[in-house]
């Protein structure tokens, strides 16, 4: 990804406080944000990158307002998931969070920290599956708005028309970056990278630049999760790989799975729409969603409570950006041309 676009123009407070600390030799070689190292336990550089943080959340929360007529609690975690809109990325088994969440605060179990949940895609026209998680997303909107008992704790909107515009406003903005595809599907991701040089700390699989992701800021600065691509591999391969079986395992997992057609949806939606969602997640579930949601849920949790320590956080926030630099497109071109091209 070109930083000139992912940090230097879509996020020019935290542009200015890495050239204070670190000078601005790393606009020429992005590996120099290494130096940012040096700052990791210093507090009052912590301080000043969640202020920022805050101030890009303010904004985010701005733009929607006036784009989308929606209000958005800037002091909440926001919580991204903006991408294509595609059965892989697995938006479905965010859904099954955002369900999890609802119950267990309809239940009387408050999060350990509000929430807010952004979402942005885009789909081909024709894909009916597409269509239907995202119906079911604003459904979910909705149910959730229109209940005092759930709102000041969860909020879902999924802004309208998400582009790369859009993305430079969002992705300054976001905490959690969720990069949840199905182990073995995603070639590389680019939005992830985004993300961490951004300050926000991934959830996600072990699948496309996740993986280096991980290797680079270690398990302490990123939350993986989930089935392995060999697993993945093996279980379309037997064809061993049935969403029945996990749910009569799981029938907490059920409860959330048949949640898509109760009442309270239906009452907000559209039924064969949601219907369509809960039939093919059901038995079929090509991309796996229920392997992994448990899992998914339990460390999204858990995530949600590192949060509270913002000190602790803060500090995952900066090794992210300071380990983002392999991923400028400055050096991969450099090497492509060493490797590749030879030119002169
Ligand atoms: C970066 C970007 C993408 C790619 O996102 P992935 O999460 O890597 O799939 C898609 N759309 C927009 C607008 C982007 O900026």
């Amino acid at each position: 990804i070109t930083f000139r676009r992912w940090l230097l123009s879509c996020n020019e407070e935290l542009t200015d406080l890495i050239d204070s600390l670190i000078g601005e030799g790393y606009k020429q070689d992005a590996s120099e944000l290494e130096k940012l190292q040096k700052y990791l336990d210093d507090e009052a550089v912590l301080n000043k990158l969640l202020t920022i943080k805050q101030e890009k959340k303010t904004q985010l929360a701005n733009v929607i307002k006036e784009k989308e007529g929606i209000e958005l609690d800037p002091s909440s975690i926001f919580d991204v998931q903006v991408k294509r809109l595609h059965e892989y990325k697995r938006q479905q088994m965010n859904v099954l969070y955002i369900i999890y969440q609802y119950l267990q605060i309809k239940a009387g179990h408050k999060p350990a920290h509000t929430i807010t949940c952004i979402f942005g895609a885009k789909a081909a026209p024709a894909y009916i599956l597409a269509k239907d998680i995202v119906h079911t997303l604003l459904c979910l909107q909705q149910l959730i708005d229109n209940d005092p008992e759930v709102s000041p704790y969860l909020k879902v909107v999924m802004v309208e028309n998400y582009n790369v515009t859009y993305a430079e406003s969002i992705i300054p903005a976001a905490d959690f970056s969720e990069q949840i595809s199905l182990a073995s599907k995603e070639a590389s991701g680019t939005s992830n990278m985004k993300f961490m040089l951004n300050g926000a700390v991934t959830l996600g699989t072990d699948d496309g630049a996740n993986v280096e992701i991980h290797e680079f800021v270690g398990d302490d600065n990123i939350y993986i999760f989930g089935a392995k691509a060999d697993t993945v591999i093996d279980h379309y391969a037997k064809g061993d790989y049935h969403p029945q079986d996990i749910l009569n395992n799981d029938p907490e997992l059920r409860t959330l799975v048949d949640f898509i057609v109760s009442d309270e949806m239906k009452s907000v939606g559209d039924p064969e729409s949601l219907e369509r969602l809960h039939n093919d997640m059901s038995y079929k579930d090509w991309f796996m969603a229920l392997l992994d949601a448990r899992d998914y849920i339990e460390t999204k949790v858990r995530a949600i409570n590192d949060y509270k320590d913002r000190k602790a956080w803060a500090k995952k926030m900066l090794v992210n950006i300071s380990k983002a630099g392999f991923f400028s497109s400055d050096r991969t071109i450099a090497q492509y041309n060493e490797d590749i091209w030879k030119l002169k």
